[in-house]
Protein backbone atom coordinates (compact mmCIF):
# COMPACT_ATOMS: atom_id res chain seq x y z
CA UNK A 1 0.00 0.00 0.00
CA UNK A 2 1.54 3.28 -1.09
CA UNK A 3 -0.18 5.54 1.97
CA UNK A 4 1.69 8.36 2.58
CA UNK A 5 0.93 7.84 6.35
CA UNK A 6 2.69 11.16 7.02
CA UNK A 7 0.20 13.50 5.82
CA UNK A 8 -2.72 14.49 8.13
CA UNK A 9 -5.96 15.83 6.67
CA UNK A 10 -7.33 18.75 7.69
CA UNK A 11 -10.39 19.42 7.46
CA UNK A 12 -12.88 22.55 8.20
CA UNK A 13 -16.67 22.04 8.26
CA UNK A 14 -19.40 23.96 6.35
CA UNK A 15 -22.96 22.89 6.66
CA UNK A 16 -22.28 19.59 8.59
CA UNK A 17 -19.39 18.51 6.01
CA UNK A 18 -15.79 18.40 6.26
CA UNK A 19 -13.99 20.04 3.58
CA UNK A 20 -10.19 19.46 2.97
CA UNK A 21 -7.77 22.37 3.23
CA UNK A 22 -4.74 21.00 1.46
CA UNK A 23 -2.98 23.56 -1.14
CA UNK A 24 -3.21 22.01 -4.84
CA UNK A 25 0.15 19.42 -4.58
CA UNK A 26 -0.78 18.38 -1.45
CA UNK A 27 -4.17 17.22 -2.35
CA UNK A 28 -2.82 15.65 -5.37
CA UNK A 29 -0.46 13.57 -3.49
CA UNK A 30 -2.45 12.30 -0.48
CA UNK A 31 -5.30 11.04 -3.29
CA UNK A 32 -2.87 9.49 -5.22
CA UNK A 33 -1.30 7.65 -1.99
CA UNK A 34 -4.11 7.10 -0.27
CA UNK A 35 -6.96 5.90 -3.16
CA UNK A 36 -10.87 5.78 -2.44
CA UNK A 37 -13.13 8.44 -3.16
CA UNK A 38 -12.38 12.27 -3.95
CA UNK A 39 -15.29 14.32 -4.26
CA UNK A 40 -14.89 17.86 -5.82
CA UNK A 41 -17.76 19.56 -3.77
CA UNK A 42 -19.84 22.77 -5.17
CA UNK A 43 -22.61 24.72 -3.37
CA UNK A 44 -25.34 22.76 -5.10
CA UNK A 45 -23.64 19.68 -3.64
CA UNK A 46 -23.87 21.04 -0.59
CA UNK A 47 -27.48 22.10 -0.46
CA UNK A 48 -28.42 18.32 -1.96
CA UNK A 49 -26.50 16.96 0.71
CA UNK A 50 -29.49 18.66 3.13
CA UNK A 51 -32.22 16.64 1.66
CA UNK A 52 -30.18 13.76 0.94
CA UNK A 53 -28.68 11.95 3.77
CA UNK A 54 -27.10 9.82 1.52
CA UNK A 55 -25.24 12.03 -0.06
CA UNK A 56 -24.05 13.90 3.63
CA UNK A 57 -22.89 9.99 4.59
CA UNK A 58 -21.06 9.94 1.28
CA UNK A 59 -19.17 13.13 1.52
CA UNK A 60 -18.33 12.82 4.99
CA UNK A 61 -17.21 8.89 4.48
CA UNK A 62 -15.03 10.22 1.35
CA UNK A 63 -11.42 9.87 1.47
CA UNK A 64 -10.96 13.58 0.50
CA UNK A 65 -13.53 16.62 0.14
CA UNK A 66 -12.10 19.37 -2.61
CA UNK A 67 -13.64 22.73 -2.18
CA UNK A 68 -14.52 23.45 -6.30
CA UNK A 69 -15.15 26.73 -6.98
CA UNK A 70 -15.60 30.04 -5.49
CA UNK A 71 -18.52 29.40 -3.72
CA UNK A 72 -17.30 27.01 -1.30
CA UNK A 73 -14.15 29.33 -0.42
CA UNK A 74 -17.02 32.16 0.15
CA UNK A 75 -18.88 30.34 2.35
CA UNK A 76 -16.12 29.14 4.15
CA UNK A 77 -14.92 32.07 4.70
CA UNK A 78 -18.57 33.76 5.75
CA UNK A 79 -17.38 31.27 8.80
CA UNK A 80 -14.03 32.57 9.34
CA UNK A 81 -12.32 29.61 8.08
CA UNK A 82 -9.43 29.05 4.90
CA UNK A 83 -9.10 26.38 2.39
CA UNK A 84 -7.83 26.55 -1.13
CA UNK A 85 -10.33 26.45 -3.70
CA UNK A 86 -8.80 23.77 -6.34
CA UNK A 87 -10.61 23.19 -9.93
CA UNK A 88 -11.57 19.10 -9.87
CA UNK A 89 -11.29 19.24 -13.62
CA UNK A 90 -7.63 20.43 -12.87
CA UNK A 91 -7.46 17.94 -10.26
CA UNK A 92 -8.53 15.16 -12.41
CA UNK A 93 -6.41 15.99 -15.37
CA UNK A 94 -3.27 15.81 -13.03
CA UNK A 95 -3.96 13.08 -11.56
CA UNK A 96 -4.20 11.66 -15.04
CA UNK A 97 -0.45 12.63 -15.83
CA UNK A 98 0.39 11.17 -12.18
CA UNK A 99 -1.23 8.17 -13.04
CA UNK A 100 0.24 8.02 -16.87
CA UNK A 101 3.96 8.44 -15.53
CA UNK A 102 3.99 5.43 -13.26
CA UNK A 103 2.26 3.62 -16.06
CA UNK A 104 -1.34 2.54 -14.09
CA UNK A 105 -4.10 1.41 -15.55
CA UNK A 106 -6.76 4.56 -15.83
CA UNK A 107 -10.82 3.70 -16.57
CA UNK A 108 -13.05 6.59 -17.73
CA UNK A 109 -17.26 6.06 -17.18
CA UNK A 110 -19.69 8.70 -17.93
CA UNK A 111 -21.27 11.29 -20.23
CA UNK A 112 -22.54 10.50 -23.86
CA UNK A 113 -20.94 8.12 -26.30
CA UNK A 114 -19.23 10.51 -28.87
CA UNK A 115 -18.30 13.12 -25.99
CA UNK A 116 -16.72 9.47 -24.46
CA UNK A 117 -14.34 8.49 -27.40
CA UNK A 118 -13.44 11.93 -28.03
CA UNK A 119 -12.35 12.18 -24.60
CA UNK A 120 -10.40 9.09 -24.73
CA UNK A 121 -8.91 9.71 -28.16
CA UNK A 122 -7.73 13.70 -26.80
CA UNK A 123 -6.01 11.80 -23.58
CA UNK A 124 -4.50 9.49 -26.01
CA UNK A 125 -2.87 12.16 -27.67
CA UNK A 126 -1.97 14.18 -24.81
CA UNK A 127 -0.34 11.20 -22.69
CA UNK A 128 1.06 8.92 -25.42
CA UNK A 129 0.58 5.17 -24.52
CA UNK A 130 -1.60 5.89 -21.64
CA UNK A 131 -3.15 2.60 -20.27
CA UNK A 132 -7.19 3.31 -20.77
CA UNK A 133 -8.75 -0.32 -19.71
CA UNK A 134 -12.17 0.67 -19.46
CA UNK A 135 -14.27 3.26 -20.95
CA UNK A 136 -18.06 2.95 -20.98
CA UNK A 137 -20.70 5.97 -21.47
CA UNK A 138 -22.99 7.16 -18.91
CA UNK A 139 -25.76 5.99 -20.18
CA UNK A 140 -26.33 2.65 -19.08
CA UNK A 141 -29.12 -0.15 -18.43
CA UNK A 142 -27.63 -1.98 -16.24
CA UNK A 143 -25.45 -0.55 -13.74
CA UNK A 144 -24.25 -3.43 -11.86
CA UNK A 145 -22.82 -4.68 -15.54
CA UNK A 146 -20.78 -1.76 -15.40
CA UNK A 147 -19.76 -2.25 -12.15
CA UNK A 148 -19.04 -5.51 -12.33
CA UNK A 149 -16.56 -4.82 -15.74
CA UNK A 150 -14.68 -2.00 -14.11
CA UNK A 151 -14.20 -4.01 -11.06
CA UNK A 152 -12.57 -6.49 -13.69
CA UNK A 153 -10.62 -4.30 -15.39
CA UNK A 154 -7.85 -3.49 -12.57
CA UNK A 155 -8.29 0.29 -13.17
CA UNK A 156 -5.93 2.11 -10.70
CA UNK A 157 -8.12 5.59 -11.35
CA UNK A 158 -11.49 5.94 -12.25
CA UNK A 159 -12.79 8.91 -13.47
CA UNK A 160 -16.31 8.80 -13.06
CA UNK A 161 -18.89 11.34 -14.87
CA UNK A 162 -22.07 11.05 -14.44
CA UNK A 163 -23.11 14.54 -12.61
CA UNK A 164 -23.71 14.81 -8.92
CA UNK A 165 -25.20 12.63 -6.94
CA UNK A 166 -25.36 9.71 -9.14
CA UNK A 167 -21.71 9.61 -9.36
CA UNK A 168 -20.93 9.74 -5.39
CA UNK A 169 -23.23 6.84 -5.03
CA UNK A 170 -21.45 4.94 -7.88
CA UNK A 171 -18.02 5.62 -6.84
CA UNK A 172 -19.10 4.70 -2.98
CA UNK A 173 -21.02 1.65 -3.92
CA UNK A 174 -17.35 0.45 -5.58
CA UNK A 175 -14.98 1.69 -3.21
CA UNK A 176 -15.06 -1.30 -0.93
CA UNK A 177 -14.33 -3.80 -3.72
CA UNK A 178 -11.72 -1.63 -5.31
CA UNK A 179 -9.27 -0.56 -2.20
CA UNK A 180 -6.23 0.04 -4.67
CA UNK A 181 -8.41 2.57 -6.98
CA UNK A 182 -8.80 5.74 -6.36
CA UNK A 183 -11.89 7.54 -7.58
CA UNK A 184 -12.67 10.82 -8.62
CA UNK A 185 -16.24 12.34 -9.66
CA UNK A 186 -15.48 14.56 -12.58
CA UNK A 187 -19.05 16.02 -13.14
CA UNK A 188 -18.96 17.57 -16.93
CA UNK A 189 -15.30 17.45 -16.93
CA UNK A 190 -15.13 14.88 -19.89
CA UNK A 191 -17.63 17.55 -22.41
CA UNK A 192 -14.34 19.69 -21.77
CA UNK A 193 -11.86 17.28 -22.76
CA UNK A 194 -13.73 16.01 -26.09
CA UNK A 195 -13.78 20.02 -27.26
CA UNK A 196 -17.26 19.68 -26.75
CA UNK A 197 -17.73 22.10 -24.14
CA UNK A 198 -15.48 25.47 -23.73
CA UNK A 199 -13.79 26.37 -20.57
CA UNK A 200 -14.50 29.90 -19.32
CA UNK A 201 -11.34 32.01 -20.11
CA UNK A 202 -8.76 32.44 -17.59
CA UNK A 203 -9.87 35.80 -16.30
CA UNK A 204 -13.19 34.22 -15.11
CA UNK A 205 -11.24 30.95 -14.07
CA UNK A 206 -8.75 33.25 -11.62
CA UNK A 207 -11.93 35.37 -10.91
CA UNK A 208 -14.15 33.00 -9.70
CA UNK A 209 -16.32 33.96 -12.13
CA UNK A 210 -16.46 30.29 -14.19
CA UNK A 211 -20.11 29.63 -13.04
CA UNK A 212 -21.19 32.74 -14.24
CA UNK A 213 -19.25 33.02 -17.62
CA UNK A 214 -21.01 28.97 -18.18
CA UNK A 215 -24.37 30.18 -17.08
CA UNK A 216 -24.38 32.77 -19.62
CA UNK A 217 -23.18 30.24 -22.26
CA UNK A 218 -25.70 27.91 -21.51
CA UNK A 219 -28.37 29.39 -19.77
CA UNK A 220 -29.96 26.53 -19.24
CA UNK A 221 -27.79 26.07 -16.63
CA UNK A 222 -29.49 29.56 -14.81
CA UNK A 223 -31.98 27.55 -12.77
CA UNK A 224 -29.47 25.02 -11.65
CA UNK A 225 -27.43 27.95 -9.78
CA UNK A 226 -30.50 30.30 -8.46
CA UNK A 227 -31.72 30.16 -6.79
CA UNK A 228 -29.23 27.66 -5.05
CA UNK A 229 -26.47 29.82 -4.51
CA UNK A 230 -28.07 32.67 -2.76
CA UNK A 231 -29.29 29.90 -0.55
CA UNK A 232 -26.81 28.45 -0.03
CA UNK A 233 -24.84 31.76 0.78
CA UNK A 234 -28.08 32.85 3.32
CA UNK A 235 -27.55 29.37 4.84
CA UNK A 236 -23.72 29.50 5.83
CA UNK A 237 -25.13 32.96 6.97
CA UNK A 238 -27.44 31.64 9.60
CA UNK A 239 -24.49 28.93 10.80
CA UNK A 240 -22.44 32.03 11.67
CA UNK A 241 -24.70 33.71 13.37
CA UNK A 242 -26.12 30.76 15.24
CA UNK A 243 -23.15 30.00 16.48
CA UNK A 244 -21.87 33.35 17.52
N1 LIG B 1 -24.28 12.27 -17.34
C1 LIG B 1 -24.17 10.91 -17.57
N2 LIG B 1 -25.23 10.11 -17.20
C2 LIG B 1 -26.36 10.60 -16.64
C3 LIG B 1 -26.42 12.01 -16.39
C4 LIG B 1 -25.36 12.81 -16.76
O1 LIG B 1 -23.18 10.43 -18.07
O2 LIG B 1 -27.25 9.83 -16.34
C5 LIG B 1 -23.13 13.10 -17.72
C6 LIG B 1 -23.42 14.26 -18.63
O3 LIG B 1 -23.44 13.82 -19.97
C7 LIG B 1 -22.24 15.17 -18.31
C8 LIG B 1 -21.90 14.82 -16.87
O4 LIG B 1 -22.65 13.67 -16.55
O5 LIG B 1 -21.15 14.84 -19.13
C9 LIG B 1 -22.20 15.83 -15.80
O6 LIG B 1 -22.76 16.95 -16.28
P1 LIG B 1 -23.12 18.21 -15.38
O7 LIG B 1 -23.14 19.36 -16.30
O8 LIG B 1 -24.33 17.92 -14.58
O9 LIG B 1 -21.86 18.28 -14.42
P2 LIG B 1 -21.38 19.38 -13.41
O10 LIG B 1 -22.27 20.57 -13.50
O11 LIG B 1 -21.50 18.64 -12.09
O12 LIG B 1 -19.97 19.64 -13.80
Amino acid sequence: MLYNNYMERKTERLQDLDIDTFGFEDALEYGFAKRGQVVTLNPEMVMNSKKNIDLKKIINNAELVIPDGVGIEIGLKILGKKAHRIAGIEYAKAMIRKYWENSLPIALVGARQEVLELTCANLKKEFADIKIVYAHNGFFDNEDNVKLALRKSGAKLALIALGSPKQEQFIYDLKKNMPDTLFIGVGGSFDVWSNKVERAPEFYQKAGLEWLYRTVKEPARFRRIFPTLPLFVLRVIKERICKC
